[in-house]
């Protein structure tokens, strides 16, 4: 039996204008696997991401969705046949409320109701703030807010990009209760999350990325810590870290 990927980039180059970031990069992501992207600043991680959601065309290569080319399909149809980016930097209209937030992030093909809904049984707090203007809500309740559209549809794939940036370690438990739960589903995951160690624990393969080119691709199981520093903080972190 062949395995289907929920996600696959084939030998993509893409970067802006005439920069390359991702060099060739390969990235396989199985069904319902939860995948770890890690790497330094700059790494590309965030153009992996742009690149699987179709807002960044690649020059070369090919873009995979649970088996379909999609590498020529608008975000919008991507988002149809499965994939949810939750973007870096809480994606919401600070100016509405967080009702009329939740209501925009609905998915077309879901009823908005039970959209809404889906992401208020998730993060309550977002169903008694919803009045309020989203802009006033809590660097975590704002989170919770760009997170919602990834709990209302059944995704295939979620692209997760730095979710707990900025926020304090209790809100970042409060965050990964809900990723988690997310994990535990059927979807696949790809996280790109500065706080290594919550994502390595749940992740079933882990992807380093260095100067948009793979270093590792395989269980976090199989990452030494040296390798680790190495693929997460660039070699010269690594050169110059403590030895234990
Ligand atoms: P970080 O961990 O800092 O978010 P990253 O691994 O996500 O980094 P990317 O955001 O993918 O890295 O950026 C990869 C490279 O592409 C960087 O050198 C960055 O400066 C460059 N880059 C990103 N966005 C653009 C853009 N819109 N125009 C030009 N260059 C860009």
């Amino acid at each position: 039996m062949t395995t289907v990927n929920a996600l696959e980039l084939r030998d993509v180059r893409a970067g802006y204008g005439k920069a390359t970031m991702l060099h060739d990069l390969d990235l396989a992501l199985p069904a319902g696997a939860i995948g770890a992207l890690l790497g330094p600043n700059g790494a590309g991680k965030t153009t992996v991401m742009r690149t699987a959601a179709g807002l960044l065309r690649p020059g070369t290569g090919t873009v995979v969705l649970a088996g379909e080319d999609v590498t020529r399909t608008p975000p919008h149809q991507r988002a149809r046949l499965g994939l949810c980016m939750v973007p870096e930097g809480r994606g919401i209209f600070r100016n509405l409320s967080v009702g009329e937030n939740l209501r925009i992030q609905a998915p077309p093909w879901v009823p908005v109701d039970d959209a809404v809904a889906r992401a208020i049984a998730v993060f309550p707090v977002l169903g008694r703030r919803s009045r309020q203007s989203a802009g006033s809500l809590s660097g975590g309740e704002q989170q919770m807010l760009a997170m919602s559209r990834a709990f209302m549809a059944s995704w295939k794939v979620v692209l997760l990009d730095e979710v707990s940036i900025g926020l304090a370690p209790r809100v970042v438990d409060e965050i990964y209760a809900a990723v988690r739960a997310l994990a535990d589903s059927d979807v696949a995951l790809l996280i790109v999350e500065q706080y290594v160690s919550r994502v390595l624990g749940m992740a079933d393969v882990v992807f380093l990325l260095d100067h948009g080119g793979s270093t590792y691709a395989g269980p976090a199981s199989g990452l030494d810590e040296d390798r680790l520093t190495a693929g997460y903080l660039g070699p010269a972190a690594a050169a110059t870290a403590p030895s234990r």
